[in-house]
């Protein structure tokens, strides 16, 4: 997509720190980083989010997000990592172009666990919930 920043950087329109890069998926650290080693893998595609990715792209997506994990752990001594999505905008992806995050962790880095993301039930039980989701399946 002609005005995405993500695809410049597929197309070495834009520079970036890379990390991985395999036949359709590219690492490289992100320029904001929350953490030393901070890094972004994406699709060489544009797709918009982690629902649009192909299905066939899965293994090989697994296996560069595992590299790129290896090629930090031993560079900066980590063994923790935060991984995620912001899939969509209510969480908080600003660029839509599929990224996902590796955030390395380390001791007493003042971070919180994924649970720290959000908190908000809306006062539902989870058996509520679940009867929701079956009467629509
Ligand atoms: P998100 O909020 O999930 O859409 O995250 C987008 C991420 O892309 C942010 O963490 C930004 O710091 C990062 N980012 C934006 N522009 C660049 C860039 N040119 N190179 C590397 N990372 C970038
Ligand atoms: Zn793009």
């Amino acid at each position: 997509m002609a005005d995405c920043i993500f695809c410049k950087i597929v197309n070495r329109e834009v520079p970036a720190f890379l990390i991985n890069e395999s036949e359709n998926f590219l690492s490289f650290l992100d320029i904001y980083p929350h953490a030393p080693g901070h890094s972004l893998v994406i699709p060489k595609v544009h797709y918009q989010n982690f629902q649009h990715l192909p299905k066939e792209l899965g293994e090989e997506f697994i296996l560069v997000v595992q590299e790129t994990m290896s090629i930090l752990a031993k560079a900066l001594k980590v063994d923790s990592f935060t991984l995620g999505i912001n899939e969509g905008k209510l969480a908080g992806q600003v660029i839509p172009h599929f990224h996902f995050h590796l955030i390395p962790r380390f001791v007493n880095d003042g971070g919180g666990s994924i649970h720290a993301v959000v908190f908000n039930t809306q006062g539902t039980s989870v058996e509520e919930i679940y009867q929701r989701i079956k009467n629509e399946s």
